[in-house]
C-alpha cells in the first residue's frame, strides 16, 4: 500500500534529477533494514545515473558488512568533520527507516536540522516528523526496504533492480519481517521478493550471510542470557531480560550480538510482552516487543523516551538497572489490564 501521491513522485523525481550532492542517512545502531535501505537506495540511484554518499550515525554489525557498498559508508561518530561537510553541501538528503531527525543521534540530528537540503523520507515508523519535502510513510509496511523497492518502481515502473540493489533490499525485508513471519508481511512483500528472485537474487546466500555467521562467543552470550538472566513476571504476562555492561564485555559482545534475544523472550507461552535491557556507556537501552494488541510504541513513548511500532519499540533511560526495573514493573502493573486483554 502506497501513501505516495503522483505529486510526491514528480517532486521526488525532480529533486533527484536536479541534485548534485545526495546524502543517504539512517538511524543510530543501524539494523538490517537501516543498512539495507540505505545501500539499496545508493545502488538504485547509481543505476539511475546519480551518485550518493551513505552516512550512518555509527557502525554496522559485523553480519551486515557483506552487503555490497558497505565499504563506502561514512560513519558520523568516526568522521564527524567529513560527515558534516557532506551534510552541509548536500542539496538532497534521504531519511530512511527513521521518523524524526534525532533518531540519528544528537550530533548528527543537529547537523541534519541545520542542513539546507531538501529531504525525502521513506519510513514505516509511526508519526513521521514534518521536516521532509517528500514524505513516503507507510506504517503497515514490513520494512523500509520494501518501500524503497516501491519507490524505485514509482520513479520508473520498468526499472529492474540490479544485483547489488536487490541484495540490500532483500536483506532489509528479510531481517525486519523476522524472515517473513511478522503480521506486517503482506502478499505484496512476497511479490516483491518473488520479483527479486525471478531476476536472479540468491536469497539463500543472504540468509546464510546474516544468520549463519555467528561467533562462538555470541552463542555463549545467548545461552547465558536465556539460562541465567531471563525472568518472567507472570502476573504481568511479561518476560524481562536485562544484561549489564560487565556481562556483555565478558562475552566479547559486538554490535548486533543481542539482536533477536527479545523475540526469544516473547516466544514463551503465555507471555504477551517482552523487554530486553542492555546497559550501554551512559544509559540503558530498552527493546520492547508484544504479541497481540498491547501497544509498546505508546508505552515506550510515555515512560521510556522512545517509540517505534505497536508490536516493536525501543527506549532509553539514564536510571540505574535496579531503579529502571522497579519503575518498569510499576508502569506495567498500571496497564496490566490492557496486557491481559490484548
Ligand atoms: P529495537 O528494539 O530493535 O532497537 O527497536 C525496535 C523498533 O523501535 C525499531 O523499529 C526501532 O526503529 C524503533 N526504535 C528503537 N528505539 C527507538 C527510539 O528511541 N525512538 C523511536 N521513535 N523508535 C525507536
Ligand atoms: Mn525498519
Amino acid at each position: 500500500m502506497s501513501t505516495l501521491t503522483q505529486a510526491d513522485v514528480e517532486l521526488a523525481s525532480n529533486l533527484i534529477k536536479n541534485a548534485n550532492n545526495i546524502v543517504i542517512t539512517s538511524h543510530k545502531s543501524p539494523d538490517g533494514d537501516a543498512v539495507g535501505s540505505s545501500l539499496g537506495m545508493y545502488h538504485i540511484l547509481k543505476e539511475f545515473g546519480k551518485d550518493a554518499q551513505v552516512i550512518l550515525p555509527d557502525g554496522l554489525p559485523e553480519y551486515l558488512s557483506f552487503l555490497p557498498g558497505s565499504e563506502s559508508i561514512i560513519f558520523f561518530d568516526q568522521q564527524p568533520e567529513v560527515s558534516n561537510k557532506f551534510i552541509q553541501e548536500a542539496d538532497l538528503i534521504f531519511s530512511l527507516d527513521y521518523n524524526v531527525l534525532h533518531r540519528t543521534g544528537e550530533e548528527m540530528g543537529v547537523a541534519l536540522s541545520a542542513s539546507k537540503a531538501s529531504f525525502i523520507l521513506i519510513d514505516h515508523h509511526q508519526q513521521p516528523g514534518s521536516f521532509p519535502a517528500v514524505t513516503y510513510s507507510d506504517t503497515s509496511a514490513c520494512s523500509t526496504c520494501e518501500m524503497v523497492y516501491n519507490f524505485s518502481q514509482h520513479l520508473d515502473p520498468s526499472y529492474v533492480l540490479g544485483k547489488n540493489a536487490a541484495e540490500c533490499v532483500y536483506c532489509g525485508i528479510m531481517t525486519d519481517s523476522g524472515s517473513f513471519r511478522f503480521p506486517s508481511v503482506s502478499p505484496h512483500t512476497h511479490r516483491v521478493v518473488a520479483m527479486l528472485i525471478e531476476n536472479g537474487l540468491d536469497h539463500a546466500a543472504i540468509h546464510r550471510a546474516v544468520y549463519d555467521t555467528n561467533l562462538l562467543d555470541r552463542l555463549k552470550l545467548i545461552g547465558y542470557a536465556l539460562s541465567e538472566k531471563l525472568v518472567v513476571w507472570e502476573e504481568l504476562m511479561t518476560a524481562v531480560l536485562p544484561l549489564t555492561a560487565e556481562e556483555l564485555v565478558r562475552f566479547n559482545h559486538r554490535p548486533g550480538d543481542t539482536e533477536g534475544l527479545v523475540n526469544q523472550a516473547l516466544s514463551i507461552k503465555g507471555v504477551k510482552v517482552a523487554v530486553f535491557i542492555r546497559e550501554g556507556k551512559n544509559e540503558l537501552k530498552f527493546s520492547f516487543r508484544s504479541k497481540g494488541g498491547f501497544d509498546v510504541n505508546s508505552f515506550a513513548r510515555n515512560g521510556w523516551n522512545g517509540g517505534g511500532h505497536i508490536n516493536a519499540a525501543g527506549g532509553r533511560t539514564t536510571e540505574s538497572m535496579e531503579i529502571a526495573l522497579q519503575r518498569l514493573k510499576e508502569e506495567l502493573s498500571q496497564v496490566s489490564d490492557l496486557i491481559k486483554k490484548s
